[in-house]
């Protein structure tokens, strides 16, 4: 996002916000104003910075004197700022001046009079400001601006002050381009407060440092490590999926499919008897009420729309235990489209009831007999099928795992889960526990706290028969950095870079690597990581369904069986993400019901 300072008048005040280098530097040219630019200013800012564009605001003055003061202090913009008409800005735009022209926005505001300025202006700017919103801190109201279609790029304005900054960051409008500060960053009218304004430009600019950055990276891991024949099919992908996601088209779909397809918002349960058993407050996010019994088919339904609007005819997806399977093919029967789906021949006895569900949603089932005919080699053939079919087909990865942009565009698809938290609690949790696979429900449920440091945020990986046994899956414990599936991370490896098979009662935690997100979030030691054995979930999943009623996933029940190990106060609020139900393992749980 870009950023204006509006207002600037005297010479070491310019000086000394330019270092923070905005974007674009606002002059006035309204003698009513107490910003009115002096000589002095005018010098200055003819000699300014080229990275920061100079802006003259005017109102309603004559066409001549604009197009004179533009010439003089090569202004790089116009700002029209009081009633001027399509014709004048028609005008200016017929003499080759680069035009903002700003309205003031409230609740009557006609939006179609901005139609006919479309073809003269480079930007819109919005002041929200309204008189009735003065005061309550409620300056803005975001709400109004969904009403904007057109494309034209916009600065928000409207009393803007530093601690709107993460609310900016947030605001979903494409179209928003640039904010515009002023008033709120003076210590008196056109003398701007250069910390302030420092300070601002760094926190809009900055990401976050638990996201991933502008060339695919969490820290030292992710990227994309592929093979050179899908580098324009990857590189196109990295390239659109963000604008696509965050359009309202592509939103307004994915959110109707959440809410009627999929169940969505799923409960935020209070779990009175387990609260009452670990005396604090014990809460379940229930995914395992999704459709298709867990939550990746958040992640297929948007992968589904993505790969419609980038008009990919052929769905290509690996599956482990056939969870990720089933809930691409539902997507793609929803959407019309061809389902492949490449599986271990071993996988395929392992796990016959979820083969079948897939058989009956009408995917095809490609065996994969090569080396160990588990996941990682159906992974291996997924990827040669998208090499030989680059264009038409879109490989619908199931966790945040894989070759950027993949971990942050599951993430993004999984953030719903902790989006909605955020609005079913009053006040922060204490802790959120989540079991980790590749890590998308952790992610998911993690995502929109990962900046709120007061919440403990623990992530269980799957321990097997116990981490000082080669059965395991717990890979942040055990593993070490190397490229899995075309990422960088950490992974379950021999001395010489041998992928170890891991090993976990449940299929869903089956995995030798992990996103590498978690990689770096275990590093930066943001979130804290664990591991529960195959024993200690079963018991946490034969536990739950007596106490509660609920028969949880075994991956979930890692999740769970993680409360008899924490040291727990009566104060504290514990969320637990249920990341899917436990039909699918009956067999497993059936097998070990105590008489
Ligand atoms: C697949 C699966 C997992 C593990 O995958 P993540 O990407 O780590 O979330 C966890 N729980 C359930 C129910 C699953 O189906």
């Amino acid at each position: 996002m870009k950023i204006k300072v509006c207002g600037m008048k005297h010479p070491e005040n310019i000086n000394a916000v330019s270092q923070c280098e905005p974007d674009f530097m606002g002059f006035i040219f309204y003698k009513k104003s107490p910003r009115y630019v002096l000589d002095k200013t005018l010098v200055f800012a003819k000699e300014m910075n080229p990275n920061t564009k100079t802006v003259g605001v005017f109102v309603n003055s004559p066409i001549s004197e604009v197009l004179e003061i533009v010439q003089e202090y090569n202004l790089n913009f116009v700002q029209l700022h009081g009633n001027e008409s399509v014709d004048y800005a028609k005008k200016l735009y017929n003499a080759g001046v680069n035009l903002i022209k700003a309205f003031q926005v409230n609740k009557n505001f006609d939006w179609d009079k901005i139609k006919d300025y479309k073809p003269f202006v480079n930007y819109l700017l919005f002041d929200t400001a309204t008189k009735s919103y003065g005061g309550s801190g409620l300056k803005f109201n975001w709400e109004l601006l969904r009403n904007y279609k057109e494309e034209i790029p916009f600065f928000l304005s409207g009393g803007i002050e530093i601690d709107d900054a993460e609310m900016i960051k947030e605001i979903d409008l494409p179209q928003l381009f640039a904010i515009d500060i002023n008033s709120k960053f003076e210590t008196e009218p056109g003398v701007k407060n250069e910390e302030l304004v420092n300070k601002m430009i760094n926190t809009i600019r900055m990401k976050s440092k638990y996201q991933v950055n502008d060339k695919g990276f969490y820290g030292e891991y992710g990227g994309a490590f592929i093979p050179e024949m899908l580098y324009p099919n990857i590189k196109e992908l990295q390239e659109s999926y963000e604008e696509i996601i965050q359009s309202d088209s592509f939103q307004e779909e994915l959110q109707a499919l959440l809410k009627d397809y999929v169940g969505r918002p799923t409960p935020l349960y209070y779990s009175k008897r387990l609260s009452d058993h670990y005396k604090a407050d014990i809460y379940l996010k229930r995914e395992d009420l999704c459709h298709t019994g867990a939550h990746k088919i958040n992640n297929a339904l948007g992968q589904i729309l993505l790969a419609k609007k980038r008009n990919k005819k052929r769905i290509i997806a690996e599956t482990g235990a056939g969870q990720h399977g089933v809930a691409t093919a539902t997507a793609c029967a929803l959407m019309g489209l061809e389902c492949v789906v490449y599986m271990g021949a071993k996988d395929i006895k392992r796990q016959a009831p979820n083969v079948a569900r897939m058989k009956m949603l009408g995917a095809s089932i490609v065996p994969v007999t090569s080396g160990s005919q588990t996941l990682k080699d159906a992974t291996n053939e997924a990827i040669r099928d998208w090499i030989n079919n680059p264009t038409d087909t879109h490989y619908l990865i199931g966790s945040v795992v894989g070759p950027h942009p993949y971990p942050d565009m599951v993430a993004k698809f999984q953030a719903v889960i902790s989006k909605e938290i955020k609005n079913q609690i009053k006040e922060n949790p204490t802790h959120i526990i989540a079991c980790i696979g590749g890590g998308s429900n952790a992610i998911g449920a993690f995502y929109h706290f990962l900046e709120d440091e007061d919440v403990e945020l623990i992530g269980i990986e799957a321990g097997g028969m116990g981490i000082d046994t080669p059965e395991t899956a717990a890979t942040l414990a055990l593993g070490s950095q190397g490229v899995l599936h075309a990422c960088m991370t950490t992974v379950l490896q021999t001395e010489d870079g041998q992928v170890i098979e891991p090993h976990s009662i449940s299929a869903g935690l089956d995995y030798p690597g992990i996103g590498p997100q978690h990689a770096h979030l275990h590093k930066t030691k943001r979130v804290k990581y664990s591991n529960i054995t195959d024993q200690e979930a079963l018991d946490a999943a034969h536990f739950l369904s007596h106490m509660e009623g609920i028969i949880p996933a075994l991956e979930s029940s890692h999740a769970l069986a993680y409360l008899e190990k924490m040291e727990i106060k009566p104060t504290d609020r514990i969320i637990i993400n249920l990341s899917g139900r436990g039909d699918k393992d009956l067999e497993t749980l059936t097998k070990t019901i105590k008489e």
